[in-house]
């Protein structure tokens, strides 16, 4: 059987990611498997735990943290987020693609602890775009809004340490390239 990858998609947030990634699971169920993070954030409307995170208490996440259960982990925002180790290193010795969704510091972790992964940036067509986009779906408090935005100037200025970088213009375009990325290239 063969190695599977992994691959890291990294990106501001409001950027789209969920709205491509979501698209890619469903195009390929049985190729993909999407790796759950752990967080200390409370979950949004709709979230459940084991589903779209576990979410942990700050103590939880510190204990396993330390205990090196993490591939990678980072602060982000006020709240701590992490790639359980175990599922994924078990999913690509199956031969699985696994993907992980994580913020810029997490992807240069892995880039250190896992250099054949390939990274994956997805950009905003602009931080105006981004901004609105962000208002837009109102999920979070303009406290957070402000955060994330300042996190995403960090993040797109960082873009070209990544493999490839697709600008989130045009949903179609960029899952063309997102899955040429990803199977191809
Ligand atoms: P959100 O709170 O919007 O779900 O996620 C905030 C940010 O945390 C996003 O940029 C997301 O990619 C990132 N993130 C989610 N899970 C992880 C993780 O396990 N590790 C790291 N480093 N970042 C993560």
């Amino acid at each position: 059987m063969s190695e599977g990858k992994l691959i890291v998609v990294t990106g501001p947030s409001g950027v789209g990611k969920g709205t491509l990634l979501q698209k890619l699971l469903d195009r390929y169920p049985d190729r993909i498997l999407f790796s759950i993070s752990a967080t200390t954030r409370s979950p949004r409307a709709g979230e459940e735990h084991g589903r779209e995170y576990f979410f942990w208490s700050r103590a939880e996440f510190e204990q396993k943290r330390d205990a090196g259960a993490f591939l990678e982990w980072a602060e982000y925002a006020g709240n701590l987020y992490g790639t359980p180790r175990q599922a994924i290193v078990e999913a690509i010795a199956l031969g699985q693609i696994v993907l992980l969704e994580i913020e810029l510091e997490g992807a240069r972790q892995v880039a250190q602890s896992f250099p054949s992964a390939k990274r994956i940036f997805i950009a905003p067509p602009s931080m105006e775009v981004l901004e609105s986009r962000l208002r837009q779906r109102s999920t979070d408090s303009d406290e957070q809004i402000i955060k994330r935005l300042h996190h995403a100037e960090l993040e797109v200025a960082a873009a070209n340490e990544f493999d490839v970088t697709i600008v989130n213009d045009n949903l179609e375009i960029a899952m063309q390239q997102l899955e040429k990325a990803m199977f191809h290239d």
